[in-house]
């Protein structure tokens, strides 16, 4: 069976930063694959048109180019905040520090996560870009298992059972 739309779909896959050589940012491996329902908009559009038509045992590899992954850096999400936000009886909260992700909600109340930059007297500066912002992607793994959709999991779009949505 071939990879294609209403199939869902198991792989192993590794993650690297720009290229082949590039630092690996996250690996699945065949213990906890990656399941997903093929057409359902759950990936980017370039993964699946990489992996489309491939079947059982097939490699492959890919780049995605930054602009269709996570887009550019923007600007905009890198802010100084009042440093007051991230204290507690007047001292910083131990996980703020420079280089780490920090937990966060947007106006409306949507968890996010920052980046701490830097550390200032006044402020904290911030920066909500996705962290795979402005960087090339590039991906590497093996399938492991394709098969046919069923109604349920059509109806929900996305793939139930291991590795998929239980409930
Ligand atoms: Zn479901």
């Amino acid at each position: 069976m071939n990879i294609g739309n209403q199939k869902v779909v198991s792989i192993t896959y590794k993650l690297q930063e720009g290229n082949k050589s590039g630092e690996v940012v996250q690996e699945v491996d065949n213990k906890e694959p990656f399941v997903f329902l093929f057409g359902a908009q759950q990936v980017l559009p370039d993964f699946e048109m990489n992996l489309k038509d491939k079947a059982v045992g097939d490699l492959f590899e890919f780049g995605v180019q930054s602009d269709s992954a996570y887009g550019p850096v923007d600007e905009n999400a890198i802010v100084n905040l009042p440093r007051t936000m991230f204290e507690a009886d007047g001292k910083l909260g131990e996980i703020v520090k420079v280089g780490n992700f920090l937990p966060m909600k947007d106006q409306e109340g949507n968890p996010l996560q920052g980046l701490v930059l830097e550390i200032a007297d006044e402020h904290v500066r911030m920066d909500f870009n996705h962290p795979m912002a402005g960087k090339d992607l590039f991906f590497s793994g093996e399938v492991l298992d394709v098969r046919e959709a069923t109604a349920e999991e059509l109806e929900h779009g996305h793939a139930h059972g291991p590795g998929g949505h239980h409930h």
